[in-house]
């Protein structure tokens, strides 16, 4: 059905829109088939390759521009993990109205963050498709381009009534195992230059700021980021304790003559750590779930800001469980649901092995989550995102905004 310029000139125009589709379609193998009405995508588990299903009629019946389009729209279904989500309605009305939201979804993405512009598309395409417009009406106000968002919506719609058209099958997307997914978008990430995987993560985060996440790793290189003193605050006590003052207030205090006339928010890095030094150890761990997930370059930056040559780190990322991180590899993990007690249980099991309670737990989170009983609450420091709760802080922890933390301080 494609010859092999076709098929060049398709994968051409596929990194026109982003090299993740180029990838994603490269990785798969296109199927033509009577099986389908129009599209559907699916895996194919003999093969271990993502099968983009066609119509022949269907294809036959789109121009170029908008045969892109639907590769692409099979693709994005596939980031978001939109299987997972479609596997349960609760009735026929449930599943239209799911069908809808994940096309609203892919369909808005592909004309906001990848360049498509919907008047050049095929006609049934551009007007009956699964726009806001089309199925909010022209005067709608849904801001938001997430599913949650647009699901949630669509319950005072009478999609029924709506002449929409979806122009695609979903059922295959439930075949597309979990794990496969993860591997499929892993290796897509290693095809891909850092700035179209931040790119594409961005686009993503966007329509999934709800509790999931489609690329299941990501990779977050350390970065020079200015020093910031604050953490040497938080655990001042600690380090006042085991160090004679002098020798403390001379270390903390310094500023440089040169920046004395300058205006406060200039922090300069300490000198390296006076000799027998214990330096204090603490743990971060920073919250991976799909709510957090946007929030990963910041917390990131917050990790890359305290002064490591003062302090023995260690780091996680966790959902529903931790995951300890290579300091420079950065490779991050969960994007689930969100459990804090996991956290203490780590410590506690870490402490069964021999190594002390850390001096500082710093968890960067939304505050989202579940209750934990930490056996030191007054080491535990919570740093939170605007919009954040501390419903689940203990209350002789402690609790900063995570934005005071950005940046040098
Ligand atoms: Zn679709």
């Amino acid at each position: 059905m494609i010859g092999d310029s076709e098929y060049l000139e398709l994968l051409q125009g596929l990194e026109e829109h982003h090299a993740i589709f180029y990838q994603l379609w490269e990785m798969g193998r296109p199927v033509f088939t009577e099986e389908v009405e129009t599209a559907a995508v699916t895996f194919d588990l003999n093969n271990q390759h993502l099968a983009f299903k066609f119509n022949p009629d269907f294809w036959e019946s789109l121009d170029d521009y908008s045969r892109l389009f639907v590769i692409s729209h099979e693709a994005l279904h596939v980031l978001l993990n939109h299987g997972s989500r479609s596997a349960s309605p609760r009735n026929d009305a449930d599943r239209r109205d799911l069908n809808i939201a994940m096309d609203v979804t892919v369909n808005t993405q592909l004309v906001s963050a990848f360049g498509f512009r919907r008047e050049c598309l095929d006609e049934r395409i551009a007007q009956l498709g699964c726009f806001k417009d089309t199925v909010f009406g022209h005067d709608h106000d849904v801001r938001f381009n997430h599913f949650e968002h647009i699901y949630r919506q669509l319950g005072g719609v009478d999609t029924e009534e709506c002449e929409l058209w979806c122009f695609d099958d979903h059922t295959g997307l439930d075949d597309i195992p979990e794990e496969l997914l993860e591997e499929v978008s892993e290796r897509a990430g290693r095809r891909m230059s850092d700035e179209e995987v931040e790119e594409i993560n961005e686009a993503l985060d966007d329509s999934t700021a709800g509790d999931f996440t489609p690329m299941a790793t990501r990779v977050m290189k350390p970065r020079n980021v200015e020093v910031n003193t604050k953490w040497a605050q938080i655990i001042e006590d600690w380090v006042r304790r085991n160090k004679p003052v002098d020798e403390f207030k001379e270390r903390w205090d310094r500023t440089p003559r040169r920046l004395q006339s300058v205006q406060g928010g200039l922090s300069v890095p300490w000198e390296k750590p006076v000799e027998d030094f214990d330096m204090p150890r603490v743990t971060f761990f920073v919250d991976t779930s799909g709510s957090c997930r946007k929030y990963a370059r910041r917390f990131m930056d917050c990790v890359d800001s305290i002064p490591h040559h003062l302090f023995d780190v260690d780091l996680y990322c966790f959902d529903t469980q931790p995951y300890r991180i290579d300091l420079d590899e950065r490779k991050l993990t969960g994007f689930g649901g969100t459990s804090f007690h996991p956290l203490e249980y780590e410590l506690k099991k870490q402490a069964r092995q021999g190594s002390e309670y850390p001096q500082g737990v710093f968890i960067l989170t939304d505050g989202w989550g579940n209750p934990v009983e930490p056996a030191y609450p007054e080491r535990w420091h919570w740093f939170l995102t605007e919009n954040g709760t501390d419903k689940y802080i203990h209350r002789d922890s402690k609790q900063y905004r995570l934005a005071e933390f950005e940046g040098g301080g």
